[in-house]
Parts: C-alpha cells; sequence; structure tokens
C-alpha cells in the first residue's frame, strides 16, 4: 500500500457535497481514506472574476500506481460532470495528486510532487492538518515549506468537515 495526498477544491454549486462526493467515490474506487484536513474557504488564484473555493486535502492508502491513480481522479472529475471552462477557471470540482510516497514523476500528463504544493497556501494550509511531517520528495517537509510561504492569499478555516 502507498500513502498518497490529495487536494480537494470546488467552487461552483454545492461545494461540501461537491468535495464529500469526491471523497466517497474515492473510497469506492479503494482508497482508503486515512486523514482528513479542515477545509478552508480560499481567494480564486489566477483568474479571480470567481467565486471562492473550499478547499481541503486527504491522506490515502492504495494499492493504485501513479498513473492509474491520475485515471482514477479524472474519471471522478467526469463522473461528477466536471466541465473545464478555462485554465484556472471555476469547478465543481477539482482533484490534484500532491504527494506520492517517494514518487518523483515530471510527465506531460503527470507531475508529482505537484508544482503548486511550496507556493499555494491554500495548498499548504490543509496539508499542514494531516501531514505536516511528510517529506516532499526534492522539497523538505510540509512544516518547513508552511515556514517559508511568504505570500498573502486569503486561506480562511470554516467550521465545515468532510
Ligand atoms: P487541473 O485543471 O488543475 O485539474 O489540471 C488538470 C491537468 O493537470 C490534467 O491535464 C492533468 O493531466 C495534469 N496534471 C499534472 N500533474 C497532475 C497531478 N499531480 N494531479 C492532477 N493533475 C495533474
Amino acid at each position: 500500500m502507498s500513502q498518497v495526498v490529495i487536494a480537494l477544491g470546488s467552487n461552483v454549486g454545492d461545494t461540501l457535497a461537491n468535495l464529500k462526493e469526491a471523497v466517497s467515490l474515492l473510497e469506492k474506487e479503494g482508497c482508503g481514506v486515512l486523514k482528513k484536513s479542515k477545509l478552508y474557504q480560499t481567494e480564486p488564484w489566477g483568474y479571480v472574476d470567481q467565486d471562492d473555493f473550499l478547499n481541503g486535502a486527504v491522506l490515502i492508502e492504495t494499492d493504485t500506481p501513479p498513473f492509474e491513480l491520475l485515471d482514477v481522479t479524472q474519471g471522478i472529475e467526469k463522473t461528477m460532470g466536471r466541465k473545464k471552462l478555462f485554465l484556472n477557471g471555476p469547478r465543481n470540482i477539482d482533484l490534484d495528486i500532491l504527494i506520492y510516497e517517494d514518487e518523483e514523476i515530471e510527465s506531460d500528463r503527470l507531475t508529482i510532487p505537484h508544482p503548486r504544493i511550496g507556493e499555494r497556501l491554500f495548498v499548504l494550509r490543509p496539508l499542514m492538518d494531516i501531514v505536516p511531517d511528510m517529506i516532499v520528495p526534492g522539497l523538505g517537509s510540509v512544516k518547513e515549506l508552511y515556514d517559508h510561504y511568504h505570500g498573502e492569499e486569503r486561506v480562511e478555516e470554516t467550521d465545515l468537515t468532510l
């Protein structure tokens, strides 16, 4: 079994229900959910003229190898009817594979660790809830990345739970 961290985001429709549905679909695909982060209301990044996102992350264990796991997460996005309007635009569900054990992969389809990990507070904050001591291959621990983050993104903790 491999331990994998997946980020979840939504800013269209019932965002909490969307995140919960994605987690339950991951479970149906054989991913055991070990830890769930708190959920955060975050400002959109890249394209700002859209609603805030609800973001979180889960630690899972799975036998599914990285590229097949990407098939799974993209299948879930498709099942949930995700329509990708444009880059960084609104979406009802977004699933990103952040960390896959000590794998380092760089291909057209898949980059692991996810390239945005150290630069986005909406990614680092949920990771601090569930895996502060995990090493992000090539970058250091989650806590180190969090301590070195110097941006000013608005990321507000909510009372919502996955
Ligand atoms: P997004 O719009 O954020 O969902 O990005 C989707 C695209 O990112 C897809 O074409 C994926 O093949 C690619 N991608 C590259 N690395 C990853 C990753 N670690 N997790 C999810 N998607 C990835």
